[in-house]
């Protein structure tokens, strides 16, 4: 069993592809309103998840919400697939303003097992080709030490399906 412990005012940046399983992992661990989701508000917005063009919109709100919880002390999940380097970085620089640690969870799971949770989504199914490019960002991103150069003050990384599902989260004051 992994025990993560997540200091209580913290930012929890999860990264995987999509069909990883973030939002999955999110539900289980942290209270609902502790999550963005880029995809709940794309929905929010355009009444898609999936529709690409509200993307820039919705990582607007998301920064925007990230910014006030972080003002308010509360701890945040960010569930998008954070697989690339500006990403990260627009997360990591909000908590920085509010001088808040930021921890990464990362899904680092094999392809095959992504790329199966994908195709047997019920309510929305990424296209493969998009889940390849997450996967091969999120392989250059663990390659070479580039994750840990981010300076992150904690990044767990979970690397089977099954290491994820034994893992229990913990608020710590
Ligand atoms: P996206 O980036 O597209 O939002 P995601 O990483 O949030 O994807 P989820 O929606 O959480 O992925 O999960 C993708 C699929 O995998 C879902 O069908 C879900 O039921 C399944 N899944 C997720 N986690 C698990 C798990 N621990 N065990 C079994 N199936 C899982
Ligand atoms: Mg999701």
């Amino acid at each position: 069993m992994t025990e993560i412990q997540i200091p209580d005012a913290s930012v929890v940046v999860l990264i995987g592809a999509a069909g990883a399983g973030k939002s999955t992992f999110a539900a289980k661990h942290f209270p609902p309103d502790a999550v963005l989701s880029s995809d709940q508000l794309r929905a929010a917005i355009a009444g898609d998840a999936a529709d690409q063009s509200a993307t820039r919109r919705a990582f607007t709100l998301l920064h925007r919400a990230l910014d006030r919880r972080l003002a308010a002390g509360l701890v945040t999940v960010v569930d998008a697939t954070n697989v690339t380097a500006p990403a990260r970085r627009t997360i990591r620089r909000a908590a920085a303003r509010h001088r808040v640690p930021v921890i990464a969870i990362v899904l680092d799971f094999p392809d095959e097992v992504v790329l199966e949770r994908n195709a047997e989504r019920t309510e929305r199914t990424v296209p493969e080709h998009v889940v390849t490019r997450h996967l091969e960002a999120l392989a250059s991103t663990l390659a070479g030490g580039v994750l840990e150069g981010e300076g992150f003050a904690q990044i767990i990384r979970l690397r089977s399906a099954e290491d994820a599902d034994r893992a229990v989260v913990r608020l710590v004051p």
